[in-house]
């Protein structure tokens, strides 16, 4: 076969992201909320389905939808852009700040896609390592940044999958070190007491993105976005496909925030349903983190994190598998479900504790 049959060398040596999908009855593995937005969400968006003028293209701006994140948060909306999920958010500050020649630095343990989609993107990933309690190192921190000089440098508060936040003195002293961009992805800071968005300013190279798929309770429509200065939304703009964001999620996005004290509700009820999943774990023969997220990273102590994991399976409980990962040596991360999906893991975990 030719080589313009091949994909490039170093994408078919990856081997892309993975989260297993099993039909199970609980699932536990992908942070999701584990409940629908309001109805009264669902009947205004219904009713926004009749005014879409489906031939034209979106408004390719969503200025609309911008400047009501930005009224959230009391930014302009100049200082906002809006993509596809996070995900796309981080792609496309990955394409106009990093890419060939660019490096980008990661901290592991933390989550995958920041690497991931540097290496796509073509960039150079400078890979430091979280202290043995999982937090930042400083003498790691000044190294990887001394010897890479990158672009990009992620931090993710609350850390996926740890569920540990970075201070904001912490975010402060990076700002001072960092060569390029610091990007704080808050994909679960409604959950944690603190948010870098408070250091947000023109003269800041500080980004911070975050997600409507976890506290919005609408992971099924792909909506993210990132708040920074108006130089970084301005190159982003150039970068990301025209009309990326199509009508009916402009709409969506807007209408979802109609609902915050709905969200903010909701977000307090995972919040107490963590602590008393929390309460249950620690007395468990399980090694825990302290998590500010909607989810728990926790050890077995005395079996093999993989065994555990089939067990919950084979008990249809599907949590998610970190025990391979680099620094996470049999953990498994479980995200806060409902009540009676919180008792379905803690009892199906006993059992394969024990
Ligand atoms: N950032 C972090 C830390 C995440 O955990 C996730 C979801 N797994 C994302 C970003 C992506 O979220 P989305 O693309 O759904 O907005």
């Amino acid at each position: 076969m030719g080589t313009h049959f091949l994909p490039r060398p170093d994408v078919a040596m990856r081997a892309g992201y993975h989260s297993p999908q099993v039909d199970v009855d609980v699932r536990l593995n992908t942070n999701e909320s584990p409940f629908p937005p309001p109805p009264a969400f669902l009947d205004a968006l219904a009713a926004e389905v009749g005014r879409v003028r489906w031939h034209r293209y979106p408004d390719r701006a969503a200025w609309e939808l911008r400047v009501k994140i930005a009224a959230l948060h009391g930014v302009a909306p100049e200082q906002v852009f809006v993509a596809n999920g996070s995900n796309e958010v981080l792609q496309t500050l990955t394409l106009t700040y990093a890419g060939p020649g660019r490096s980008v630095a990661v901290f592991e343990p933390t989550y995958a896609m920041h690497s991931q989609i540097a290496r796509v993107a073509g960039s150079e990933v400078a890979v430091g390592a979280r202290a043995a309690d999982l937090s930042l190192d400083d003498a790691e921190v000044r190294r990887v940044l001394a010897e890479s000089s990158p672009a990009l440098t992620y931090v993710c508060s609350p850390n996926n999958p740890t569920g540990m936040i970075e201070a904001l003195d912490t975010v402060r002293d990076l700002l001072g070190l960092v060569p390029g961009l610091l990007v704080v992805d808050e994909a679960y800071s409604q959950f944690a007491p603190s948010t870098a968005l408070d250091l947000i300013g023109e003269d800041v190279p500080l980004v911070v993105t975050r997600t409507f798929s976890k506290t919005w309770s609408m992971a099924a429509a792909r909506l993210g976005y990132l708040v920074g200065p108006t130089w970084v939304v301005a190159e982003l703009e150039k970068v990301v496909l025209p009309y990326h964001l199509d009508t009916f999620k402009q709409a969506a996005g807007r209408i979802a925030l109609d609902f915050v004290a709905d969200m903010e509700r909701r977000v307090a009820g995972l919040v107490e349903e963590r602590g008393r999943v929390m309460a249950q774990l620690v007395d468990l023969p399980v090694e825990v983190w302290p998590s500010s997220a909607n989810f728990v990273l926790f050890r077995p102590l005395e079996r093999d994190g993989d065994t555990v994991w089939h067990d919950l399976v084979d008990q249809s409980v599907l949590v998610r598998n970190c025990s391979s990962w680099p620094g996470l040596d049999g953990c498994l991360r479980v995200t806060i479900g409902t009540a009676d999906e919180d008792d379905c893991f803690l009892a199906a975990l006993r059992k394969a504790l024990s």
